[in-house]
C-alpha cells in the first residue's frame, strides 16, 4: 500500500520502517531539511536499536522514501500518517499547532480520498479539530472531496521501539467510520498474524487509551518512589518491598523500579497535558497532580543526598556522572533526572564529568561548551579525579564495574545511585559509601 508519514521523529520513521520492511510504500515527510538531507545519506538522526539497517535497507531497495516537499508527500499515500510532536503548551497542554499545520497540508494538496490516521499524542477532541481544519480548507479551495480521520495512538517504547512496531501488544483504532477499517486492516496484516491485536473503538476513546496508558504507567513509578522515601525513613529496604509486592499477580513486577524520576517525551508531557484537559472540563485530577508532584520531588533526590554528605562544601568538587539519557537504550535527554542533577550541581559550583553510551552528543547539542561540563569517552575516565559517581541512567555496562579501579580512580569511594543498581551490603563490604533509592536499612 502507498503510505505517507509526516514526522520522522522517534515514532514515525520507526512506523515509516517497519511498514517499508513488511512491503508497504512509504514516502517519509519533514520539515527538517537537515533531517531529511541526513537520512537520504544513510545517516540516521536517532539512536534506536535496530533502527539504522532497517531504514538504510528499505531505502536502498526503494520502499522508503524521504522528502520535504508536502504535495509529493500528500500525492503519495492513500493513507496518511501525522506523527509529528505535540509539545507542551506554556500551561502544559498539548500543543496542535503542528498537528494542525499537517492537516491543512493535507487538504491542500489532496485530490482524492484519505485516511488520515492521527499517531501522534493528542488530547481527547483533536480529531475533530483536524477534521474541521481540513474540511475549512478543502472549503477555500471550492472542493468536495471525502477523507476519514482514524485515531491510532502508539504505543512504542523508546529503546525498543522496533521490535515493538514490529509484534505490538495492541493496535488501537479509533474511527467513526467503519469503511476506514478495512484498508487499516490490509496496511497492518502482517503485524497482526499471530493472534488479532486490533481494538477498535471510537475517536474519543482511542484518544483518551494514549494518555490513560502513559498515566497509569508514570502513577506506578511515582507510587514506587513514595514508597521507597517511606522506606528510606522508616529504616525499610523498597527493593525487598518491591519484590515483596511484585509477587502479586494483581500488582507484578513490570515497572515497578524506584529511582530518581521519569522522564523522556511522553511521561511528563503527557501526565501534564491530561491535568490539563481535566482542569479546562472543571474536573480536578488529584491522583493526576500528585504524580506529576511526586516525579517533580524525586528528580532532586541525589542532588539532596549530595548536599546531605557534602553540606555547603559542593563548589569545586567534580562528580563523575554515568548516564544522561532519561532511559538506557535511547540518546533521548528530554526531561531526563540527569539534567536536573546536572543544573543543580551547576548552580553550587561543581563540575559535572559525564559518560553516557549513546547521549554525549545530544547533552553536547543542548548544553554546548561549558567549563562545568567535561565529556568523557568511557565510563572509567569520568571517574578520573573525581569526589564521588553519580549514576542517572541503568544502562547494562554500569551494572559490573570494576569496584577495584572505581575505588582507585576517584578521590573516595562514594556513590550516588539513582537507579538502584548494586547491592548495598556488598559495596559497604568494599569499602564504599553509597547512596540509593529508598534503602534506609542498609545506607
Ligand atoms: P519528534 O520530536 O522526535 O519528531 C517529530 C518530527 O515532526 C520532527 O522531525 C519535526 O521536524 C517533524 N515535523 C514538525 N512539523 C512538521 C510538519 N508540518 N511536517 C512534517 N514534519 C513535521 O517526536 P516523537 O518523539 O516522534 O513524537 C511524535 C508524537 O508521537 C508525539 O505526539 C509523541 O507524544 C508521540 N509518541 C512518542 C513516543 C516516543 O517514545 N517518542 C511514543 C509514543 C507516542
Amino acid at each position: 500500500m502507498k503510505v505517507t508519514v509526516f514526522g520522522i521523529g522517534y515514532v514515525g520513521l520507526v512506523q515509516a520502517a517497519v511498514l517499508a520492511e513488511v512491503g508497504h510504500d512509504v514516502m517519509c515527510v519533514d520539515i527538517d531539511e537537515n533531517k531529511v538531507n541526513a537520512l537520504k545519506k544513510g545517516n540516521i538522526p536517532i539512536f534506536e536499536p535496530g533502527l539504522a539497517p532497517l531504514v538504510q535497507k528499505n531505502y536502498e531497495a526503494g520502499n522508503l522514501h524521504f522528502t520535504t516537499n508536502a504535495k509529493t508527500g500528500v500525492e503519495h499515500g492513500s493513507i496518511q500518517f501525522i506523527a509529528v510532536g505535540t509539545p507542551p503548551d506554556e500551561d502544559g497542554s498539548a500543543d496542535l499547532k503542528y498537528v494542525t499545520a499537517v492537516a491543512r497540508t493535507i487538504a491542500e494538496y489532496m485530490i482524492e480520498h484519505k485516511i488520515v490516521i492521527d499517531k501522534s499524542t493528542v488530547p481527547v477532541g483533536t480529531a475533530d479539530k483536524v477534521r474541521d481544519v481540513m474540511a475549512a480548507e478543502l472549503r477555500q479551495r471550492g472542493c468536495q472531496l471525502s477523507f476519514d480521520v482514524v485515531s491510532n495512538p502508539e504505543f512504542l517504547k523508546e529503546g525498543a521501539a522496533v521490535a515493538d512496531c514490529m509484534r505490538p501488544e495492541r493496535i488501537v483504532l479509533g474511527t467513526d467510520n467503519s469503511a476506514a477499517i478495512e484498508p487499516l486492516r490490509e496496511l497492518y496484516e502482517p503485524f497482526n498474524r499471530n493472534h488479532d491485536r486490533m481494538i477498535l473503538m471510537d475517536i474519543r476513546s482511542a484518544e483518551l487509551t494514549k494518555y490513560a496508558a502513559n498515566c497509569m504507567l508514570a502513577t506506578k513509578i511515582s507510587f514506587m518512589n513514595e514508597m521507597a522515601n517511606l522506606a528510606e525513613l522508616l529504616g525499610a529496604d523498597i527493593e525487598k518491598v518491591r519484590q515483596g509486592i511484585g509477587s502479586d499477580p494483581r500488582i507484578g513486577y513490570h515497572f515497578i523500579y524506584p529511582g530518581s524520576g521519569y522522564g523522556g517525551s511522553c511521561f511528563p508531557k503527557d501526565v501534564q497535558a491530561l491535568i490539563r484537559t481535566a482542569e479546562h472540563i472543571g474536573y480536578q485530577p488529584k491522583l493526576l497532580q500528585a504524580v506529576e508532584q511526586v516525579n517533580n520531588q524525586q528528580k532532586h533526590k541525589l542532588a539532596q543526598f549530595i548536599q546531605q554528605h557534602f553540606g555547603n562544601d559542593i563548589q569545586g568538587k567534580i562528580f563523575a556522572l554515568w548516564g544522561l539519557a532519561f532511559k538506557p537504550n535511547t540518546d533521548d535527554m528530554r526531561e531526563a533526572s540527569s539534567r536536573v542533577l546536572m543544573e543543580t550541581l551547576w548552580q553550587l559550583g561543581a563540575t559535572v564529568q559525564a559518560y553516557d553510551p549513546e547521549a554525549m552528543s545530544e547533552a553536547q547539542r543542548i548544553y554546548g561548551q561549558r567549563a562545568d561540563l567535561r565529556l568523557m569517552g568511557t565510563k572509567e575516565a569520568a571517574l578520573q579525579d573525581a569526589d564521588a559517581l553519580v549514576i542517572c541512567t541503568e544502562w547494562q555496562n554500569f551494572r559490573v564495574p570494576d569496584f577495584d579501579l572505581m575505588k582507585k580512580t576517584l578521590k573516595q569511594p562514594l556513590i550516588f545511585d539513582g537507579r538502584n543498581l548494586f547491592d548495598p551490603d556488598r559495596l559497604y563490604a568494599r569499602g564504599f559509601t553509597y547512596y540509593a533509592i529508598g534503602r534506609g536499612a542498609s545506607v
